[in-house]
C-alpha cells in the first residue's frame, strides 16, 4: 500500500497506475493460469486448447451518451469491444456473460433494444450469450461484459513477444472513431443550444459507424491463420495507436520506429479532422476506440501479408528499449507519447 493511501487521489495515479497499484504482487496459485493480469485477456489452460477471459465495462456518461448512442448500437458495441480483446490474443471468441445495472428511467422497450444489439453481435460473430446478472442503479446504466474465447497455446499472441526488427502492422484504418465522436459531440452541442435544429450527420456515415458500431477483427485472426503467420505480439487499439504501441514495447522491453506516411487513415477521417482543426495523425495516435489490431510479425513473414489490403505495415521494432519514434512525412523525428483516453 502507498504510505499515504488515504490521501492519494486515484486521479493522480491514472487508470494504468491504479491497475498496477491494485494488482501488483497478486499471486498465481493455479497451474492452469498461464497469464493473469496484464494482457488483453487472461489465459487459462484447459486441455489441448487454452481459454481466454476478458471483461470490459461501459458506463453511461463516461463511455457512452444516450443523446446520440442508439441503444441497439450500444448493445452491439458492448459485446464487440469485448470480442476485440479476445481477437487481440489471436483467439476466437466463443461465449459472453452480461451484467447490467439499470436506473428506473429505462423502459422495457429500451432494454429490449439494448439486447437486440447484443443478440445481433452474438449472431454475427458466432458467440453464445450464456449468463449474466441484472440489478438496479441509482443513476444511469452500466454494462459489464465478460467474453470467453479459445486459442491453441502456441498460437496465443501476448503483448510481450515483440522482437528486434519485427514489422509493426495494423489492421484497417485509424482515427475514424474519434472523428465520429467529434461530429456527434458537435451536433449534440448544436441541439442543446436549439432543439429545433435537426442534427446534420449527412455524409459522415463511415466515421459515425466506426464510433457507434465498432467491429472486432475476427477476420484478421483468420487471415493470419490462413497465411501461416503467428504474430509475435498483439494488442487491440482501444486507447489510440500511441498508447497501444507503448504497451507492446514496454511489455517486450523494446523500442519502435513508426512512419507517419504508412499509418492508414481514411479520407473522410482526414477531411473531418481538418474541419475540426485537428491533425489526422493526432486522431490516429491518440483518438482511440478504433478496435483495430496492432501486431508485430517477423520480417521474414512480410511476403505472406504484403498483398493483404486489410493490413498495413507501419514501422518496426528496435532493440532500443524506451525509445519510441515517429518519423514524420518530412523526415522529422518525434517521440511517441501516450495520451489515450484514461478513465480518471
Ligand atoms: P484492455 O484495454 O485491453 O481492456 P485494460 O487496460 O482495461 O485492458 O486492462 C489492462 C489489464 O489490467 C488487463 O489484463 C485487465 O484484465 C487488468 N485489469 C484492469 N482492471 C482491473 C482490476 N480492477 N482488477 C484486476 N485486473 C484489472
Ligand atoms: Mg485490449
Amino acid at each position: 500500500m502507498l504510505d499515504n493511501a488515504a490521501h492519494t487521489s486515484i486521479e493522480a495515479l491514472g487508470e494504468f497506475g491504479l491497475i498496477k497499484h491494485l494488482t501488483d504482487g497478486i499471486e498465481i496459485r493455479q497451474k492452469s493460469t498461464i497469464k493473469g493480469v496484464g494482457d488483453d485477456a487472461a489465459v487459462i489452460e484447459t486441455g489441448d486448447d487454452c481459454m481466454l477471459v476478458t471483461t470490459d465495462m461501459l458506463i453511461e456518461g463516461v463511455h457512452f451518451d444516450l443523446h446520440y448512442a442508439p441503444l441497439k448500437h450500444l448493445g452491439y458495441k458492448a459485446v464487440t469491444v469485448n470480442l476485440s480483446d479476445i481477437c487481440a490474443m489471436n483467439g476466437v471468441p466463443t461465449q459472453i456473460t452480461v451484467g447490467i445495472a439499470l436506473s428506473s428511467k429505462y423502459t422495457l422497450d429500451a432494454v429490449e433494444e439494448l439486447y437486440a444489439g447484443m443478440r445481433l453481435a452474438c449472431e454475427k460473430f458466432n458467440v453464445d450469450l450464456v449468463g449474466g446478472d441484472t440489478c438496479s442503479s441509482k443513476i444511469g446504466m452500466c454494462i459489464s461484459i465478460t467474453a470467453l474465447g479459445r486459442a491453441k497455446k502456441e498460437k496465443i499472441a501476448y503483448r510481450s513477444g515483440a522482437q528486434n526488427n519485427d514489422l509493426i502492422c495494423v489492421s484497417g484504418d485509424l482515427g475514424a472513431a474519434y472523428m465520429g465522436l467529434q461530429v456527434l459531440e458537435r451536433e449534440k452541442a448544436v441541439f442543446k443550444e436549439n432543439p429545433k435544429i435537426q442534427p446534420d450527420l449527412d455524409g459522415f456515415d463511415y466515421i459515425l459507424e466506426r464510433q457507434l458500431k465498432p467491429e472486432p477483427r475476427t477476420d484478421i485472426v483468420r487471415i493470419l491463420e490462413e497465411s501461416g503467420v503467428k504474430p509475435t505480439s498483439m494488442i487491440d487499439i482501444s486507447d489510440g495507436l500511441a498508447s497501444e504501441i507503448l504497451h507492446i514495447c514496454k511489455a517486450s522491453n523494446k523500442g519502435c520506429q513508426l512512419f507517419e506516411e504508412k499509418i492508414p487513415i481514411d479520407h473522410l477521417t482526414a477531411q473531418t479532422a481538418e474541419n475540426f482543426s485537428t491533425m489526422p495523425i493526432t486522431a490516429a495516435l491518440h483518438g482511440g476506440e478504433d478496435y483495430e489490431l496492432l501486431f508485430t510479425i517477423p520480417l521474414s513473414d512480410y511476403e505472406k501479408i504484403q498483398d493483404k489490403k486489410e493490413i498495413s505495415v507501419i514501422g518496426h521494432i528496435t532493440d532500443q528499449a524506451n525509445t519510441y519514434y515517429l518519423v514524420g512525412k518530412g523526415g522529422q523525428v518525434a517521440e511517441i507519447k501516450a495520451q489515450g483516453f484514461t478513465a480518471f
